[in-house]
């Protein structure tokens, strides 16, 4: 690791009053250097919450412009502007227009990972984790989810409201290499498997718990095992070994996010000298994002 980077990295972040924050699926020498780790509402939370001006957010865009959405009077730099995610790319305004138009009685929940003004077109926003927990509770029982359609088969397998699923997928989750979930399992029997609800059905009747990457480091601390199998984009692993140092975690499925990798220690260097690329949204749309986004905290606390 260039240890000259990260110095200067460190001495410019104090002087320009920033603070880093890394999403989960980054390379581990950006969750080392990072203040916060964690998942995108969580990480957008304490961007909400922190004192400092400028967030430097590690992750891709849908993430950084939900940390806007949430404190606008803070500068949010992205510090690579490709960082971007195929499953929110895959829904856009007019299309879902289209589907309300169709389903007119139906109240939208939008999964987090989804552009702002899409976000302004939804009822309430969700996360993998509380999904359902959302869906529950709008007061409509016909509801249209997107974009993510294994997330929303996931829902609707339990509840018994109507749902109109979007056909968007995580490129990366959804194509996760099966043959080799069950290699791993044989090589380490003893093992729990925790996959993640973006991943495909046929995965999930494999695994010991479904569950997004907050719910993962839940429930490794709160299991007796030893070793987990982790079905979810290979950075969680290095996360979930720092964090339980004396457990062992091998990635289940080859699935790796080449977005969540655009971030490097020379960007996040870049960035923090020029003040950019910072996220920018105009603010009608940015005002009914943030509706959407205090409905689903509204609903979950
Ligand atoms: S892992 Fe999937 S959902 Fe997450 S950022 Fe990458 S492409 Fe998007």
């Amino acid at each position: 690791m260039d240890n000259g980077i990260i110095s200067e990295i460190l001495e410019l972040k104090d002087e320009k009053d920033a603070v880093i924050l890394a999403h989960s699926y980054q390379p581990p020498e950006i969750q080392d250097i990072a203040d916060h780790v964690g998942d995108s509402l969580q990480l957008s939370r304490t961007a909400a919450s922190t004192r400092s001006s400028v967030i430097v957010f590690c992750g891709v865009r849908f993430m950084a412009e939900t940390a806007h959405i949430l404190s606008p009077e803070k500068t949010v730099l992205l510090p690579e502007p490709e960082a971007g995610c195929p499953l929110a790319d895959c829904i856009e305004v007019p299309a879902l227009r289209s589907m309300q138009d169709v389903y007119p009685d139906a109240l939208t929940v939008l999964y987090v990972n989804s552009p702002a003004d899409v976000k302004a077109e939804s009822y309430a926003c969700c996360t993998s984790a509380n999904a359902l927990e959302v869906v529950e509770s709008v007061p409509s029982d016909e509801i249209i989810f997107a974009p993510d359609r294994n997330l929303g088969t996931f829902v609707s397998r339990k509840s018994d409201k109507t749902i109109h699923i979007w056909n968007g997928a995580c490129r990366c989750h959804a194509t996760a290499d099966i043959q080799n979930i069950r290699a791993v399992m044989e090589e380490w029997s003893d093992a729990e498997l925790l996959v993640h609800p973006e991943t495909p059905p046929e995965v999930w009747e494999l695994a010991h718990a479904v569950l997004g990457t907050g719910g993962m480091i839940k429930h490794v601390a709160e299991s007796s095992s030893q070793r987990f199998i982790i079905g979810t984009e290979e950075g969680m692993a290095y996360r979930l070994k720092t964090l339980y140092p004396d457990r062992e975690f091998r990635t289940g499925g080859n699935i790796y996010c080449v977005n969540m990798k655009k971030i490097t220690l020379q960007k996040i260097l870049d960035s923090l000298k020029k003040l950019e690329p910072a996220i920018e949204l105009d603010t009608e749309i940015r005002e009914k994002a943030y509706a959407a986004v205090a409905r689903m905290t509204e609903i979950t606390g």
